[in-house]
């Protein structure tokens, strides 16, 4: 897969972002097309296309960035009440930008910003079978 993305052009300076922090490692910039004031992306400087190809590190120092983005919304003009993460990872989970980034979006009160779902009650023991179906595939690694 190519693995240009818009996103590396920014972060080599080569398109616009308006951006909201930058350190050695993280850029944090404005969504382009907000799904409400304010919504940011937390990007890594070095690509990794999924969440299988990002640092463990790296995608710990991700949500640090974005708890302190959640935090400076609160208080910046943007004035939010609650903040969502939020992170698609391959394209059935919506990812349309093939570099890793976690969406930092603020919320207020009938901002009209929902994830559709539809939750459903398993019994126990179905719950309890997946649970030792995904723990064995963290014991293979
Ligand atoms: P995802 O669906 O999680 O891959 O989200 C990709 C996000 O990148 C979308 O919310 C886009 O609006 C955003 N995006 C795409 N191009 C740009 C850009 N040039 N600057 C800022 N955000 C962008």
């Amino acid at each position: 897969m190519n693995p240009y993305t818009i996103f590396a052009d920014i972060i080599a300076g080569r398109a616009p972002a308006s951006v909201v922090y930058d350190d050695p490692d993280v850029l944090a910039f404005l969504d382009i097309r907000p799904v409400t004031p304010g919504h940011l992306l937390v990007v890594p400087k070095v690509v990794a296309r999924n969440l299988a190809e990002l640092d463990p590190a790296l995608g710990g120092k991700l949500f640090q960035v974005g708890q302190r983005l959640a935090a400076a919304l609160r208080s910046s003009e943007v004035g939010c009440d609650g903040v969502n993460f939020f992170l698609a990872d391959g394209v059935t989970a919506g990812q349309e930008v093939f570099h890793v980034h976690l969406h930092v979006i603020p919320r207020t009160p009938g901002d009209g910003f929902g994830l559709r779902a539809r939750a459903t009650s398993p019994p126990r023991a179905d719950l309890d079978y997946l649970a030792g179906s995904i723990r064995g595939a963290l014991t293979r690694g």
